[in-house]
């Protein structure tokens, strides 16, 4: 019922999609694998609508779901629901859900906050994937610590798009010269540019910055080659696909409204 009505605010407003903050922290809660599974469908539903309206398969749209804040418990339903990786903003909290859910096989955990070097030994140990990597000691440290772990790291590299100062990521012009220097370390393999668009009901503004990521693996991709682009969240993922997104990272519509204040996660 939600799923259907998501699905027709979202066709009716094609071409012109608008965000949906007016939901920010309004998400119903999940409390059962039932309630995991309607929030999932109607996700999904809501990619394919984008994709048909951009003339793309839905098959090209990873789904990435954002269990920060959520406890080990509601993490359980939403994998019984079928959720088989998770992305998480603190690689502390990530980790301890990591211990804590061990016994479910096959889980993958992605980091996609800003980190410290003095936490990359932890990212090391047990993440598939980090999604904010925008600092070349960082890298260096990742990279070391994967050697000694025997692991490698799937990474994307951040871009600041919405061009405010308080944002991590880098600048899309300093882009290129990192890649370059990244390369180096033979534990990262780089997948792709992650972006988080400027937070705000202008949908103009949102696409915006979608549109830079693009761009930008467009000019990259003869030097670095194909790339992913992780760019949307529950209230903009829509916009996002229509300009190309390849990488969704959708919390609160799959897990409900978060208590914690996005602050806490997101600086400025
Ligand atoms: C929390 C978070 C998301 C998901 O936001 P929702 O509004 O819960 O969908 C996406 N990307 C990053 C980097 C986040 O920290």
């Amino acid at each position: 019922m939600k799923s259907k009505e998501n699905l027709q605010a979202a066709s009716l407003s094609s071409p012109l999609t608008q965000p949906r903050h007016d939901m920010h922290n309004q998400w119903p809660r999940a409390e059962s694998v039932d309630d995991f599974r309607e929030n999932l469908a109607a996700v999904k539903l809501r990619i394919e609508a984008a994709c048909q309206r951009s003339g793309r398969s839905a098959d090209e749209v990873r789904l990435l779901p954002v269990s920060k804040t959520m406890d080990a418990a509601h993490i359980r339903l939403a994998c019984a629901a079928g959720c088989t990786e998770l992305g998480e903003n603190k690689v502390q909290e990530a980790w301890r859900k990591a211990q804590s859910l061990a016994d479910i096989s096959g889980l993958r955990w992605s980091v996609i906050g800003h980190l410290q070097s003095n936490k990359a030994k932890l990212v090391a140990k047990f993440a598939s994937e980090f999604q904010a990597l925008d600092s070349l000691h960082v890298a260096e440290v990742l990279d070391r610590r994967l050697h000694t772990e025997s692991r490698a790291l799937d990474v994307f590299v951040q871009v600041n798009t919405s061009c405010e100062p308080s944002k991590y990521g880098l600048p899309a012009e300093d882009v290129d010269a990192f890649m370059r220097q990244i390369k180096t370390y033979e534990n990262l393999r780089v997948r792709g540019l992650m972006t988080l668009a400027e937070f705000t009901s202008d949908a103009g503004r949102v696409r915006a910055c979608c549109k830079r990521l693009r761009q930008l693996r467009d000019e990259l991709s003869e030097s670095h080659g194909a790339m992913a682009l992780s760019m949307g969240m529950s209230g903009d993922f829509e916009i996002a696909i229509e300009e190309g997104a390849t990488v969704v990272r959708v919390g609160q519509a799959i897990f409900g409204a978060r208590l914690r204040p996005d602050g806490f996660y997101w600086p400025g």
